[in-house]
């Protein structure tokens, strides 16, 4: 579970500071699917980046599975919506990226990453290089990278944003698939309504100026 209690974000700019994220607070059951909905500027990507442990609160507390969070941890993986791939290594070398900082042998890599560009259906790529591939299949490249460390929270920054849109309706029922069979914790973050309905359990509704959780809410239409 995470738990997110009492958090600020303020943004210092020479003196004028943004007050990005005011009060947040948030429980977040383990294998839940929660969509951070919002106008631009409302906080979703600061969120986002807090919890990932790229930058700090300025109050608050943060805790997954009862361990107090400061920084990033293998327990969780960032897919961003430019992808973020290596362009100078292959497919399969950017999946195996973060398996090579914990210690895993060459072919234990291999085999981890070769089975998820399977899940991902890009089995045929994985010696190709990123500038090759589409938007859609790079998406792809990146969730399964992020799979590979096999955290237990997969935070999403509109990752589907820059996709059109059937790539990203494709995308979006391989995410649920995905979801259901890897059973992580998401956290997705998307502006639109459609996409936050039909994906998740539940909603946090953000508004902008400073960035406040205005509601939030269980979605109880069934997925397909
Ligand atoms: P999005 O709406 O997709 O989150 P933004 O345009 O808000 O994108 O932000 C793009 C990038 O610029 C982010 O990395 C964000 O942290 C940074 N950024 C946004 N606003 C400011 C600002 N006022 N000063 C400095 N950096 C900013
Ligand atoms: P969203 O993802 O909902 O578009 P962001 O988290 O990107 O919102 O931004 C929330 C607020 O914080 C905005 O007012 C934005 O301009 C500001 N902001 C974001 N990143 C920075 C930054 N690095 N420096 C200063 N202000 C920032």
């Amino acid at each position: 579970m995470v738990i997110i209690d009492g958090l600020d974000k303020r943004y210092g700019n020479q003196g004028a500071d943004v007050s990005a994220l005011v009060d947040i607070n948030l429980k977040i059951e383990e294998g839940e699917f929660i969509c951070l909905l919002g106008p631009s500027g409302c906080g979703k990507s600061t969120l986002l980046k807090i919890v990932a442990g790229l930058i700090p609160a300025t109050h608050g507390r943060m805790s997954i599975d009862g361990k107090a969070v400061d920084g990033p941890g293998p327990d969780r993986a960032v897919v961003f919506q430019d992808y973020a791939l290596f362009p100078w290594m292959t497919v399969r070398d950017n999946v195996e990226f973060g398996l090579r900082a914990r210690g895993r042998s060459a072919k234990e890599r291999r085999e981890i990453a070769d089975g998820l560009l399977k899940t991902v259906g890009l089995a045929d790529f994985a010696a190709r290089f990123p500038h090759h591939l589409s938007g859609g299949m790079k998406q792809r490249v990146s969730i399964a990278r992020a799979l590979a460390v096999n955290p237990s929270l997969l935070l999403m920054d509109e990752p589907f944003g820059a996709l059109d849109a059937q790539t990203r309706e494709t995308l979006q029922d391989e995410l649920l698939r995905i979801w259901r069979e890897y059973k992580k914790t998401v956290i997705f973050v998307t502006h639109s309504i459609e996409e936050a309905l039909y994906l998740s359990d539940r909603i946090v509704v953000m508004t902008a100026r400073p960035g406040r959780i205005k509601q939030v809410i269980a979605v109880s239409e069934p997925r397909p």
